[in-house]
């Protein structure tokens, strides 16, 4: 498997799919635990991370990984556009020089990218945060040689669903304590739509 420049316009793309359809969900989600903005927020952000680098010509993973790391550190805002934008930072920083990127590369950058959440977040597994999506999704990941997206799509459903179950002690939600029990969080749903479409690209789709 190689990630070429390509692949991670495709991976914006399908991503940003998922949040434009589901931006009325995501809202849903954030209104019981959190402000409603992480709909908003994730929309702008990501519709205006496919224009920006759509217009643009990209030699090598690293740099198209940059641009959307700036722009969604500038454009989504909230507790998710730092976050988010680091993720894509980090990710950036792992795969400079390595063209095309293959799976071992593509998972350090992911695996990069959540450790760089995890450091400005201050947050880890089990506090109902995107983290809880990322962090099993990755360690599944590193379980293969190869992609095998179907179970990528299967950890990343499941991860997301269940931070219904747990309470959250990080971020806007951890103010709801016991009463954040029974919602799945907004960042791990939106983290799944980008696993989805990850797990999607290397599918070939
Ligand atoms: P805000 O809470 O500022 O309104 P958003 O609504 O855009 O920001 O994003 C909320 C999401 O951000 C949460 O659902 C959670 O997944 C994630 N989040 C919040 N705080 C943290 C944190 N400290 N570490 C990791 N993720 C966090
Ligand atoms: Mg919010």
């Amino acid at each position: 498997m190689n990630f070429n420049v390509q692949d991670v316009k495709n991976w914006l793309q399908k991503t940003n799919e998922q949040i434009q359809e589901n931006k009325q969900y995501l809202t849903k989600l954030d209104q019981a635990i959190g402000d409603g903005d992480h709909g908003i927020n994730m929309a702008r952000g990501f519709e205006e991370a496919v224009e920006t680098t759509t217009k643009k010509e990209y030699n090598h993973v690293s740099d198209i990984a940059k641009d959307i790391a700036m722009v969604i550190m500038s454009k989504v805002g909230g507790a998710a556009g730092p976050l988010y934008g680091t993720a894509f930072l980090r990710f950036s920083l792992s795969v400079k020089g390595k063209d095309p990127v293959d799976y071992t590369g593509l998972v350090q950058g992911l695996e990069d990218g959540l450790t760089g959440m995890k450091q400005r977040g201050k947050a880890k597994l089990g506090e109902k945060t995107l983290i809880d999506v990322w962090e099993p999704v990755i360690e599944q990941m590193k379980q293969t040689d190869e992609a095998n997206p179907e179970q990528i799509i299967e950890t990343a459903k499941r991860a997301a669903e269940k931070t219904k179950e747990t309470m959250a002690t990080k971020g806007r939600a951890s103010y709801f304590k016991e009463n954040s029990i029974g919602h799945i969080d907004p960042g791990a749903m939106s983290s799944s739509y980008l696993f989805l479409a990850l797990a999607d690209v290397l599918q070939g789709g």
